[in-house]
């Protein structure tokens, strides 16, 4: 979906502000003479907002108003080095809380709902962001934050609440506490609001299962105001997102180029109307599409799909886009296999070839359960694995993260 002219006019006033407050992005564009743009070939020429620039910008690096229009911070974790810090403006802070209140309104969330809160409150966008969108929407909040589960599935009975919002792990453990302690028959709710985490169709299954409810997938990050930018309807056919807030295009993380609506690359984000840090195509590393045509529910909003991994983790073979992600779904389809597995790509003969290796327990035909996970392998993602079956514990183990891709073609 190409940048219209609305949008493009947004670009043009954010671009102004880059300009004057100088700050990394602005220097970016005075270095290129780049004062503003006018088609669509001229906002993908524009340079990309990376993670590492946002790092280097702290502590208030990226404010692009003057101080005292600045109302809040929010930052990133910072586990993995300097965090990263947001200034919003009042603006910001409101057309959030809109935004999020969409969210909910698109979930077929109302008035007259319950909404009990468990991401956390404070740095993080998550709690406060889930917060906003409900007092904007009139529906009554209970905030209760992470953890403390006893009192979670006590104020679930007796707030009656109807809906809750949580990370997709965490609405797990409520619902198997559920389960396990009979309470089916004592709660109400009736929706779940999942955020932040990456989720198999598996794990959404079993809470739906358990629960009883439906589950809505709320897309967001903290560069971009936090969650609340995208949610999916009821028909469940990918997250409509809020192009009068931010246009998104998916690019070929290899060629760095715009992929047509419908194909797989990295998602970049450019916000429209966001003053205190606006960013000009920021790249998400998030993989995802644009899903093509029109959703049953009629509304115009575009819609991603599922996020289906990192472009840091994405394998090329044979053409096609692979991640870890995908090969681990299919294997989890596999009872017989251990949880531990490994992928190694090699280049032989001109051809790229990879060579998946897994374990198995017990009497199984090797060769039969290989033919069966290499049939799964291509009906699925398209190319045929070469697969090893080894017995239960010839694959390595580590206690840190264990190395599970092995790209012997750069080697
Ligand atoms: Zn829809």
């Amino acid at each position: 979906m190409k940048i219209n002219e609305t949008q493009i006019a947004q670009v043009n006033d954010r671009i102004a502000a880059l300009r004057k407050a100088d700050n990394f992005y602005g220097k970016k564009l005075k270095a290129l003479g780049i004062t503003e743009i006018h088609t669509a070939e001229e906002f993908e020429s524009l340079p990309f907002s990376e993670k590492a620039d946002l790092r280097e910008a702290y502590p208030l690096g990226l404010m692009t108003v003057p101080e005292e229009e600045i109302v809040r911070i929010h930052s990133s974790s910072g586990t993995t080095g300097t965090p990263v810090v947001i200034p919003y403006t009042a603006k910001d802070v409101a057309d959030w809380a809109t935004m999020f209140a969409r969210c909910y309104e698109t979930a077929g969330i109302t008035k007259e709902d319950r909404i009990q809160i468990t991401p956390a409150y404070g740095l993080w966008t998550a709690g406060i962001g889930f917060q906003a969108g409900v007092e904007k929407l009139g529906a009554m909040a209970i905030p209760m934050g992470p953890g403390n589960t006893d009192k979670q599935l006590q104020f679930m009975q007796d707030m009656k609440s109807t809906v809750i919002c949580a990370t997709s792990s965490y609405a797990l453990l409520l619902a198997e506490e559920v389960e396990k302690r009979g309470l089916k028959d004592k709660i109400y709710l009736k929706k779940g609001v999942i955020g932040s985490e990456r989720w198999g169709a598996k794990m959404r299954q079993r809470i739906q299962s358990i629960l009883g409810i439906e589950l809505y997938d709320i897309y967001g990050l903290t560069e971009i105001y936090g969650p609340g930018i995208g949610v999916n309807c009821k028909y469940d056919t990918g997250m409509h997102y809020w192009d009068d807030y931010i246009y998104i295009e998916i690019i070929d993380p290899t060629t760095l180029k715009p992929v047509p609506d419908g194909e797989e690359g990295e998602i970049v984000i450019t916000t429209l109307v966001k003053e205190g840090a606006p960013l000009i195509r920021y790249r998400t590393h998030d993989i995802s599409r644009i899903m093509p045509g029109e959703c049953p529910c009629g509304r115009s909003y575009p819609r991603l799909d599922t996020i289906v991994g990192r472009s840091d983790d994405m394998m090329k073979i044979k053409g096609v886009n692979v991640f870890p992600a995908q090969i681990e779904e299919i294997l989890r389809t596999f009872p017989e296999v251990s949880s531990e597995y490994q992928i190694r790509i090699s280049h032989l003969d001109g051809k790229d070839t990879m060579r998946l290796y897994v374990e198995t327990t017990g009497n199984i035909d090797f060769a039969d359960l290989g033919e069966r996970i290499a049939a799964k392998v291509k009906s699925k993602i398209g190319f045929t694995p070469i697969v090893k079956v080894v017995e239960i514990g010839l694959l390595p183990r580590s206690e840190k993260k264990t190395k599970r891709v092995i790209d012997e073609r750069y080697d």
